[in-house]
């Protein structure tokens, strides 16, 4: 019987998926994976940054934080032509969807048509369009859509009750209220976290908990997996164990059917074995190619040849009579930097 799709999770429900033995909990998330999806399909996505750095927030994981000294240089929003020229590239490298990242707390509104004339000149390749600026207001988000765009990465990045340990220059309701306007725009949403940040096991399943209870499941989850960038406050963090990190995926998968659950950021530092126990836990997306913000990221032919090995193909682009991508679409998402949590 395939899973029911609920918004009504307990934390000790999710407690106690995390607690299963190992070998339960992932026949009981690949299982959920099988009834939505073909287990042997992912969804690559690429990332490119189009405004890195200089970022007035203290996520205290990010080295595009203006405040934090990590060798990041902060650039100016790139050209429209530049912009179209990637994205001409991306489409050309088999990709679908191009989204446009820049390292704000929020656009202001004079930038919106600056992003709005990318979405339009992007859309009118041919691709599907998806974009992470920050926060949006209502209005904002509606211009966004009017001008093309299909999709809105906005992470929640942790548990509410370890956001303040994390970030201080905006509330965990900032967040919410920001999805809601994607949402109410009509756009679809991305949206995930970021682990190994020093969190507990509660912490990880009060985030999954705050997802997978949102009045809509995010099309799409990013689990991020922190890259400790010297200079910011979380270097030397000490490191997550690599099966947490998979259970992290196995109850995500369970919770969240029908979500594409993306491994993102920290992908690099994985070792083939440990990805492999990720796929057959539900991930079904990952980052591919270009630089993942501006951390690095397995290359091309490392992931290739992990593909062909596992038997995994990418999920091919399928486009439907009304004109709706289903959720094998090839990707690539064009975004800020760093471990960005907001953009992968
Ligand atoms: S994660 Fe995003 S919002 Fe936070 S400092 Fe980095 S670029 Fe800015």
């Amino acid at each position: 019987m395939a899973s029911v799709i609920r918004h009504d999770w307990h934390r000790e429900e999710l407690l106690a998926l995390f607690a299963l033995p190992f070998p339960d909990l992932l026949h009981r998330a690949a299982s959920v994976h099988r009834e939505q999806f073909d287990p042997a399909e992912v969804q690559v996505s690429t990332l490119l940054s189009v405004k890195t750095g200089g970022c007035p927030e203290d996520c205290a994981y990010c080295p595009q934080a203006q405040r934090y000294s990590t060798g990041v240089d902060a650039q100016k929003l790139m050209a429209t032509d530049d912009v179209v020229a990637k994205a001409r590239q991306a489409k050309a490298a088999g990709a679908s969807r191009f989204c446009m990242g820049a390292a704000w707390r929020s656009p202001k509104d004079r930038d919106i048509p600056k992003v709005a004339a990318m979405i339009r000149e992007v859309k009118a390749l041919g691709l599907e369009t998806c974009a992470t600026l920050g926060m949006l207001s209502g209005a904002q988000a509606t211009a966004l859509r009017e001008a093309g765009l299909d999709y809105y990465n906005h992470n929640l990045d942790t548990a509410p009750d370890y956001y303040d340990s994390i970030i201080h220059t905006r509330q965990y309701q900032d967040r919410l209220d920001t999805l809601a306007h994607v949402r109410d725009a009509g756009l679809k949403t991305c949206c995930g976290g970021i682990v190994g940040m020093g969190e507990t096991r509660e912490h990880r399943a009060g985030l999954l908990l705050a997802l997978a209870t949102l009045p809509a499941h995010p099309d799409s989850v990013p689990i991020n997996r922190l890259v400790q960038v010297a200079g910011t406050p979380l270097h030397g963090t000490a490191e997550l164990d690599p099966f947490e990190f998979v259970r992290m995926i196995a109850v995500a998968r369970i919770v969240m059917p029908r979500s594409m659950v993306r491994l993102s950021a920290g992908r690099e530092a994985m070792s083939d074995e440990l990805q492999a126990l990720c796929f057959l836990a539900g991930a079904n997306s990952i980052f591919y190619g270009e630089k993942l913000l501006t951390t690095g990221n397995p290359d091309t032919e490392r992931d290739l040849a992990l593909f062909e090995r596992l038997g995994l193909r990418p999920m091919p682009v399928t486009v439907d009579a009304a004109g709706h991508d289903h959720p094998g679409t090839v990707h690539a998402d064009i975004t800020t930097g760093g471990g960005c949590g907001r953009a992968a």
